[in-house]
C-alpha cells in the first residue's frame, strides 16, 4: 500500500505503509497510514493511494487484494478522506505507478504502451496516447492471464496465471526446486552475479515464463513498446536474454522491451499526482 499527499501546489511523498500483520483490522491499518501523513502535515490538500489488487477507483472500494486479506469491499477512499479531512484518489498500484511515469515523460505521450510490474505478482497498465485505458474498470490485469492450462492455483480463483510463473515467489520456487534452499530475489541476484549455476538457471526459467507472457501481450496489443518495472526488474540482467529468446520463438513482433527506471516510491508519487490533477 502506498500513498502520497499534496501541499503548497507541489506534491510530496510522506507515507508508505508496509501491509504488516494480516490480522490488523482495516480501520487500524488505515489509521496508521493517516497518522504518518498528518504528522507531516495536519491539513493535507489531497491524497492519493495505490493498492495492489482489484480496485474500484470510482467508488473508492478495494474489491479484493492478495496482500490485504479481510479488506474485500472495504471503502478505503471514504474512510481515509474522513480521517485526513481531504479528498482521496485511489487506484490500483500499477496504474498509479504508470500515471507517474506518464507525467514524468518516461512513457511517451503518443502511441500504445504497456507497463508490466514485476514483484510479488504481476501488475499491468495499458497506456494509449498518454491516457490509462481502464476498460470497464480493470483492464491490464496481465498477471492473471493463463499461461498454463493445468497450472498452479492462483489467489484470483483461476489457475495457471502468468504471475504464478513470473513473480518473485516463482523465482524463489525455481531455486528451491534446484537446491532445497529458499532465497529471495535480492539474494538470488547476488548468487547469480557470483556465477552460481542454480541461481542463474532459476533466473533463466523465470525469464522464459516472462517471455511467454510478453509474447501474448504482443499478439493481443501490438504495442509500440513494453516497459518492465517493479522490484524484480532491477535484476533484469539475469533474465532478460531468456525472456527475449522465448518471446522471439513465439511471435514475430519486434522485441521492444525496456526497463523503466523507478524508485521504490514511484507508485506513491504517481498516486499523489493523480490526486493533484483530480482537484
Ligand atoms: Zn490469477
Amino acid at each position: 500500500m502506498v500513498t502520497g499527499f499534496l501541499g503548497d501546489g507541489d506534491f510530496h511523498l510522506v507515507a508508505t505503509l508496509e501491509t504488516g500483520s494480516p490480522d490488523e483490522p482495516p480501520d487500524e491499518k488505515l489509521k496508521r497510514l493517516a497518522d504518518v501523513i498528518l504528522e507531516k502535515d495536519p491539513h493535507p490538500v489531497s491524497s492519493g493511494i495505490g493498492i495492489a489488487g482489484l480496485v474500484d477507483g470510482k467508488n473508492g472500494i478495494l474489491i479484493t487484494s492478495p496482500n490485504l486479506p479481510g479488506w474485500d469491499g472495504y471503502p478505503v477512499k471514504l474512510r481515509l478522506a474522513d480521517i485526513l479531512g481531504c479528498p482521496v484518489v485511489m487506484d490500483n498500484d500499477a496504474n498509479a505507478f504508470a500515471f507517474g511515469a506518464i507525467r514524468k515523460g518516461s512513457i511517451p505521450p503518443k502511441g500504445l504502451w504497456l507497463t508490466v510490474t514485476l514483484g510479488t505478482g504481476i501488475g499491468g497498465t495499458i497506456v494509449l496516447d498518454g491516457e490509462i485505458v481502464y476498460g470497464r474498470g480493470h483492464a491490464g490485469e496481465f498477471g492473471h492471464a493463463t499461461v498454463k492450462v493445468d497450472g498452479k492455483n492462483c489467489s484470483c480463483g483461476s489457475w495457471g496465471c502468468w504471475e504464478k510463473y513470473a513473480s518473485a515467489g516463482a523465482l524463489s520456487g525455481y531455486y528451491l526446486e534446484r537446491t532445497g534452499i529458499s532465497e529471495g530475489p535480492m539474494e538470488l541476484s547476488k548468487l547469480a552475479a557470483g556465477g552460481e549455476t542454480a541461481a542463474i538457471e532459476a533466473f533463466e526459467e523465470f525469464g522464459g515464463w516472462l517471455g511467454v507472457g510478453l509474447a501474448n501481450l504482443a499478439q493481443c496489443f501490438d504495442p509500440h513498446g513494453v516497459f518492465l518495472a517493479g522490484g524484480l526488474s532491477r535484476a533484469a540482467t539475469y533474465f532478460i536474454d531468456a525472456a527475449r529468446t522465448e518471446f522471439l520463438k513465439r511471435c514475430s513482433h519486434p522485441w521492444n522491451v525496456e526497463i523503466l527506471p523507478s524508485g521504490s516510491c514511484a507508485g506513491a508519487e504517481g498516486a499523489a499526482l493523480m490526486a493533484a490533477e483530480s482537484r
